[in-house]
Order: C-alpha cells, then structure tokens, then sequence
C-alpha cells in the first residue's frame, strides 16, 4: 500500500481523499494556497506545504510547486482529485518521472481521452455507441463538409476536439450557416484551446446526460459500478445528480455498461474513470470520457456500496481490484445537491464567512463538505462548497430525504443555492424522472 499521499487539491474533495487515505493507513500531505490555510484538511493532514499565492495558476496548477512539495514531504503518490491539474497529462507525465506515482491513469491514456476526436475513435474501435458524425476533424474542403452535415442530418453541432467545460461548440440548423459556423468553432478554438481542430456530430435536440462509472486496475480487470443521470444543468454544469438512471431501457444499459467495461481492458485503463453519454429514444452515444474521480462520484458509492477513492489508491498501490462485476450489487437509489457559494437567483458567487452552518443528519444522508461555521469562502475559486447526498430504499424515500435534509441544512453569512434545489426537488417533472439536459435552463427561464 502507498505509504504517503499528497493531495494536489483543495476543499471537499481534498478532505474526501484525506478521509480515504486515513481509513487505508496512508499518511496524507495537504497543500495550500496562500488564502487557503484554514481548509479542513490542512488541519486534519499530517504535513502541510503551503504551496503559493492565491491564484491557481500559482499554486493548484503550479506544476514545479506541487512536485517540490511532494519531493520534501517524501510522498509516494499524488492525487488529483478532479479540476485542477487532474487530467493534464503533462501533470501525470512529470509525476511519473519525478519518482511519484499518479494517481489515475498513464499519461498516455489522459492524452488520448483528452482529444475528443481520438477519445470517440479508440471508444468506436472498442464497440462503444457514438453519436452520429464526421469520424474525425474536419478539413478545409467546403464541399465535404456540406456533404458530411447533409449525410448526418441537420441540426448539427461543431466541436472542438479540444474542448472543455462546455466551450467550444456551434450548433448548426440550416446548411447556409454550416461554414462560418466552423470556421468560427475553429478560431475560438485556436485561442482557447492553442488547437484548432474541430468536428461534427448529430446535435441531439432532447437526450438526457446519462454516464457510467468504472473501475480498472491496468492489469486486466475492469468493472463498471452502473450508471448515474447528470441532466439537471446549468450552462453544462452539473446542478443535482441521480443513482441510478431512471427508467431507463434495460437491455440498452446492459449492453452500454458492458461495453464500458470492456473498453476498460480494450484500452488497458487504471485507475477511475467516467464514460459520459447523451440517452435519447432508448439509445446511448458516447461524447467524452472522464479520466479521473468526479465530483458527483457519492451518489455510486451509496448504490453500490464500493468507496471510490479506497479504489483508486488500491490501483494505484498496485494492487488488484478488490472486488469482481459479481460482487457489485445496486441497492436502492441517490441524490446529490451540489452546494455552492452564489447567488440562487444570479448565480453570481458569493465569497465570504460562514457564520452558521449546519449540515443535516439521519439514516441515508451524507454530507460532504469542508465548511464549518466561522469558515471563509475564498474568492479565487471554484464556489461548490458541499454536496448533500441522500440514500433510500427506492428514488421516493431518497428523494423525501433529500427534501429533509435541504431543510435541516443551514448556511448563513453566504448566499447559497440552496433555496434552488429545495424548488427542484419539489418539481413535479423532475419528481416523475428522466427530465432532459434542457430542462433546468428553461425552468429557469420561466
Ligand atoms: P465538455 O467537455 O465541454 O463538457 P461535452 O462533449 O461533454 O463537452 O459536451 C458538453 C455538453 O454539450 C453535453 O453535456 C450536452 O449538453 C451538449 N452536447 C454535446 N454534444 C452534443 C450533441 N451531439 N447533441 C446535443 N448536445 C450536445
């Protein structure tokens, strides 16, 4: 087993890691920003490197800082956690060779899923379901481009293979638009991204985000833990997550989750992983796979029983998975509430102290943050502050308890968006499931 990890990440995810590591044996090292020092896991880790200024770029994403530290504090292994550094593959690479070991998977595989364009032909190669498309970049011959959009089918959608975050994507409804279009996705790429390359798919105009979660110990054995529905969204991000997928077609599943599986060993994959998907009409088509830990990952680990983060520094220790697609059981379902520090009706973040907090209890509900009350919100980051996550017997119960909890959970000081998911799980649509990734935006709107 690794016997020191150092955690390049901060807030919920840091102290999830730090918890994992603790209940494994391992000795933890937390890093800071200068404006992070009163994170919980710094308080709670065994070393702690303060690792630069409040920017990111000079501290979380600051490379030769995080190796230092690693280097001083004696380290085995480092773990992303997600954001951040976690799928640079040049971050991966650097660990590797500095004598660390990263944990996810070999940079070669982060640089192959990072390239959607190469991501979509490995996953087609390996019998996963994409979405309709050019099968590759597109060049600059006008007329084959015409010719691909026509052959797929209006409304279309320009991407750019290096693209992220929901940025870099056109849609296209007539052919008279098609060009500028991509010229346009091209350039916006090129600055973006430095990578102008840029392709098409069949826009879908109702799916559902539907994605599926595996495991891979890069030494032949792959499981997937089923599926999860992320199609509550605000401008692509996630709002509120589901274990499983509701109602969705059963021999569908079972064949996109084997073929998941299978695309583990395919591709020789370690680590945690996360295949995304749009569902529309009973089908699956692949978009981009996730190669690191996920911020909605508790909603899998309380249907399925398996701590994801013990996985993954199992893997990486080099051990075996622990366990086989046999001794995956689903029992009963789950929500996670994503907890952010903004504005519920803005959405604009709201940085500052927390004078009261009170996380909510009971049977089936978890609470995963680093808040507590007299704690600051820094304004250089990402402003999730938590997520409630509830358990039960069927999605009903879960749901009720999701209610329950949002209404015992008390966050004062800050603005928060917790008045935004107490509207959502009363929704009467969403309350029914398989709402789609439209959905929120246009409740919004309304
Ligand atoms: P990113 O890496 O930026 O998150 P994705 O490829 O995962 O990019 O796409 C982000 C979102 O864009 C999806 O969740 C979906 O809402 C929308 N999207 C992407 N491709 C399509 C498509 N072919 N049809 C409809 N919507 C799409």
């Amino acid at each position: 087993m690794l016997d020191k990890v150092l955690i390049a990440n901060r807030g919920e995810i840091a102290l999830r890691i730090l918890r994992a590591c603790k209940e494994l044996g391992i000795k933890t090292v937390a890093v800071h920003s200068q404006a992070d020092r009163e994170l919980m896991h710094v308080r709670l880790a065994d070393e702690v490197v303060c690792i630069g200024p409040a920017p990111s770029a000079q501290s979380y994403l600051h490379i030769p800082a995080l190796i230092s530290a690693a280097e001083v504090t004696d380290a085995s292994a480092i773990h992303p956690g997600y954001g951040f550094l976690s799928e640079n593959a040049d971050f991966a690479e650097q660990v590797e060779r500095s004598g660390f070991r990263f944990i996810g998977p070999r940079a070669e595989t982060i640089r192959l899923m990072g390239d959607k364009v190469s991501a979509i032909k490995a996953m087609k190669a390996a019998g996963v379901p994409t979405v309709p498309g050019s099968n590759g970049p597109l060049d600059d011959d006008d007329d084959a481009n015409l010719a691909a959009a026509r052959r797929i089918g209006y409304p279309v959608i320009i991407k750019a293979s290096s693209g992220g975050g929901g940025r870099g994507m056109r849609v296209v409804h007539t052919e008279g638009y098609l060009l500028s279009a991509i010229s346009i996705t091209r350039t916006e790429a090129h600055s973006a991204f430095g990578d102008g390359t840029v392709y098409m798919e069949k826009f879908l105009e109702k799916p559902r985000h539907v994605e599926v979660q595996v495991l891979a110990d890069g030494q032949g054995n792959a499981i997937h833990l089923y599926d999860r529905d992320c199609s509550l969204q605000r401008r692509h991000q996630k709002v509120l997550e589901e274990a499983p997928a509701p109602g969705i077609d059963p021999a569908a599943r079972e064949k996109v989750l084997n073929a998941c599986r299978d695309a583990c060993i395919d591709i020789n994959y370690r680590g945690a992983g996360t295949f995304e998907f749009l569902y529309e009409d009973g089908e699956f088509f692949f978009i981009e796979m996730n190669t690191r830990v996920q911020v909605e990952h508790p909603v899998t680990e309380m249907v399925t029983g398996v701590d994801i983060v013990k996985e993954q520094l199992r893997i990486a220790s080099g051990w075996p998975l622990s366990i086989t697609q046999d001794d995956v059981k689903l029992s009963g379902h789950a929500f996670e509430c994503r907890i952010n520090a903004e504005d519920a009706r803005t959405f604009m973040p709201s940085p500052g102290r927390v004078t009261l907090y009170h996380p909510p209890g009971g049977l089936g509900v978890r609470m995963d943050s680093h808040m507590y009350t007299g704690y600051t919100v820094p304004p250089h980051y990402d402003s999730l502050i938590g997520k409630l996550i509830t358990w039960g017997e069927d999605r009903d119960i879960a749901l009720t308890r999701m209610r329950n909890g949002l209404d015992e959970l008390l966050v004062e000081g800050i603005k928060t968006n917790i008045d935004l998911h107490k509207d959502l799980v009363r929704d009467s649509y969403f309350r029914q499931g398989e709402v789609t990734i439209h959905y929120l935006e246009k409740k919004l709107e309304s």
